[in-house]
């Protein structure tokens, strides 16, 4: 009887316990190594949006790969009925004036999709008196999960065997690693593909006293959504930026900026938090195979970790036990930016 694949994952965001989780559930033995364990990642900061159409419409990078998103959100459903995690389906709301509306919809005609005129009198604590003359546009078929759930991915992967341990990895005592580190570079020897990446950092804000519950509104510069520990707004997108922990001065940049989009947050008291997302030229993550072997590399979600970890924990998975990667693997080859 041959003896069970030991796997290393280096990394417990969203990327490496959905791998872990993938791994073992597959049979392997998992060892997931992140030192910085007690504190919080990108993946612990986001607002959790599975928002396909969305971030389609809204960030130009991803707009071309609009398909694979979809396929990612197809898997949430099971993902999170497997693991525990709560899926709030109550879709999105693209708020903003006439042109934006109308850009929007042209864009969205474009991909084959019509969007119906949605009321944002329904949000009324964040519209304010300042939104009259605003509209919005209804995407029914985004979703969100909660961050705070990160920590029912943990538990589920202990449940499953999975070891999380804060100790640095020791190489050669595993048959495989997985490099889910995000943004950091710690890896480039190991994978010389994560030069391919760069941080962008995100602050996020939260308005705790702010109970919204609802569908995502989306402005022109930032977005509100529900959370189970007050409103999220969010967020920046410092390109370049690797650096972690908040800049207050950035965050009440982000609260300005939110305020002329939401009237109804001003005055309102809010906390910060930022994370470091990673991102490739094409705005997808690096998955697969290494050029040295015995490495996975699985990082460089940019803005979409949420939504694409049960793909990329499938694919791993796959990877590891020599299985097809199946159908998205050619454009998330991480070795595409190798020069
Ligand atoms: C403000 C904000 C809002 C966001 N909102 C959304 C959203 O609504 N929807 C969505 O899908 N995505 C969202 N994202 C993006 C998403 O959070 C990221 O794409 C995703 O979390 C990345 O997950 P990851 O596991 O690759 O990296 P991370 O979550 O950064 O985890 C990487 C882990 O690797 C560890 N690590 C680093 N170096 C080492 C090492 N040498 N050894 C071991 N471990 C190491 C780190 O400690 C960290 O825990 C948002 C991001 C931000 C910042």
């Amino acid at each position: 009887m041959s003896s069970p694949l030991r796997v290393a994952v280096a990394g417990a965001g969203v990327f490496g316990l959905a791998s872990a989780l993938s791994l073992a559930r597959a049979g392997a033995v998992v060892t997931v190594h992140d030192p910085g364990l007690d504190q919080s990642n990108a993946s612990a900061v986001a607002a959790g949006m599975l928002a396909p159409l969305s971030e389609a419409l809204t960030d130009p990078t991803v707009a071309p790969h609009l398909d694979l998103l979809m396929a990612a959100q197809d898997l949430w459903s099971d993902f999170a009925a497997t693991h525990g995690l709560e899926l709030d389906r109550s879709g999105a709301v693209l708020v903003g004036d006439d042109a934006r509306r109308s850009a929007l919809s042209a864009a969205a005609a474009e991909l084959g999709v019509s969007l119906p005129a949605a009321d944002t009198a329904a949000a009324p604590a964040l519209a304010g008196k300042g939104a009259r003359g605003w509209g919005g546009l209804r995407v029914p078929g985004d979703w969100r999960a909660d961050a705070a759930d990160l920590r029912l991915l943990i538990q589920a992967a202990q449940g499953l065997g999975v070891t999380l341990v804060s100790e640095p990895l020791r190489p050669g005592e595993q048959d495989l690693l997985v490099v889910a580190t995000g943004a950091s570079r710690d890896f480039l020897d190991a994978a010389p593909e994560l030069a391919a990446l760069t941080p962008i950092r995100g602050h996020i804000l939260r308005y705790g006293a702010l109970d919204y519950q609802g569908p995502v509104l989306r402005g022109p510069g930032a977005y509100a959504a529900p959370s189970r520990h007050g409103l999220l707004v969010g967020a920046t997108m410092e390109v370049g930026e690797g650096r972690e922990g908040v800049d207050l001065e950035v965050a009440a940049g982000l609260a300005v900026q939110a305020e002329a989009v939401f009237p109804g947050l001003i005055g309102r008291a809010w906390t910060a938090a930022a994370g470091v997302r990673a991102a490739t030229p094409d705005g997808l993550p690096l998955v697969g195979l290494s050029a040295n072997p015995g490495v996975i590399l699985a990082c460089g979600a940019r803005r979409n970790g949420w939504l694409l970890a049960p793909l990329v924990g499938a694919m791993v998975a796959a990877l590891a036990l020599g299985e097809a990667p199946g159908p998205w693997a050619a454009r998330l080859n991480p070795r595409r930016f190798a020069t």
